[in-house]
């Protein structure tokens, strides 16, 4: 029987990226989208038609109900349910004087309380079945935090928090959490930092580029897979040496 992940924030780069890597490895795929619906679909389409099993999802992961179906959903069509990557997620660049409640409250909403709440709606069916893996995708600026950035680094300095904590509570039960931490990953996410910045910021990562999707996608499959049986809890950087 062919596994099954759901991966939210499926129609992005990096999660476009792990739908068509754990779609090639014979995965069945869950992609979730939240506004891209045409590229969620699009996508969904292409790799159906290449003989692939994949389900494009629309659902809010700030929402309960929302992702409960989705959860649901998938058990129906899928039975159990291997592996969860919590990879949707916003960003936004401000002076932290200039961050407002809402778009606090929003940050927080979608990298934090959107991995809450998918994690914890998968759990029944991973316990029930006694194994799963959990992998979370944070920052390098959740590990050594981002100037102008503070919310969203505080937010997924918090998905750190919770890898670990979750890790332990959930180990027994045979499930494993861990997280990434990329760098500077080539996706719409950087579209609006003007380009001198980045390449300012470019010259300042030791291996001298910016990370590629499927790089990462790479690592999320590696740490759903039979190779990382004993690897919990962490959280692993991946961004070119920035935050040696
Ligand atoms: P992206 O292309 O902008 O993708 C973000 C994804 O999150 C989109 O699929 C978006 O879905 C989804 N999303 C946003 N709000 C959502 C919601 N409420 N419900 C469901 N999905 C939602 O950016 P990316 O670079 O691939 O980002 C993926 C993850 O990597 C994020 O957690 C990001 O923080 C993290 N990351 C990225 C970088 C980087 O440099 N790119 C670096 C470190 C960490 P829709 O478009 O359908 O709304």
């Amino acid at each position: 029987m062919a596994n099954t992940v759901i991966i939210t924030g499926a129609s992005g780069g990096i999660g476009s990226a792990a739908s068509i890597l754990f779609a090639q490895k014979g995965w069945n795929v869950v992609m979730n989208y939240f506004r891209s619906s045409q590229s969620a679909k699009l996508l969904a389409a292409s790799l159906s038609q290449s003989g692939y099993s994949v389900m494009p999802y629309y659902a809010d992961v700030t929402d309960r109900a929302a992702v409960e179906r989705m959860v649901y959903d998938t058990e129906n069509k899928f039975g159990r349910i291997d592996a969860l990557i919590n990879n949707a997620g916003i960003a936004q660049q401000k002076l932290f004087t200039d961050i407002t409640d809402g778009d606090f409250d929003r940050m927080i909403d979608v990298n934090l309380k959107g991995t809450f709440l998918c994690s914890q709606a998968v759990l029944d069916n991973m316990i029930h079945y006694k194994s799963g893996k959990i992998v979370n995708i944070s920052s390098v600026w959740g590990v050594v935090g981002g100037a102008c950035e503070v919310h969203y680094s505080a937010s997924k300095a918090a998905v750190i928090g919770l890898t670990k904590a979750l890790a332990k509570e959930v180990a027994p039960s045979g499930i494993q959490v861990n997280c990434i931490a990329p760098g500077l990953i080539e996706t719409r996410m950087n579209n609006n930092i003007p380009a001198d910045d980045l390449s300012d910021f470019v010259d300042e990562i030791p291996l001298g580029r910016m990370g590629d999707p499927s790089e990462v996608a790479e690592l999320i499959y590696f740490l759903c897979s039979e190779g990382s049986d004993y690897i919990t809890g962490q959280v692993i950087s991946q961004d070119g040496g920035i935050a040696i």
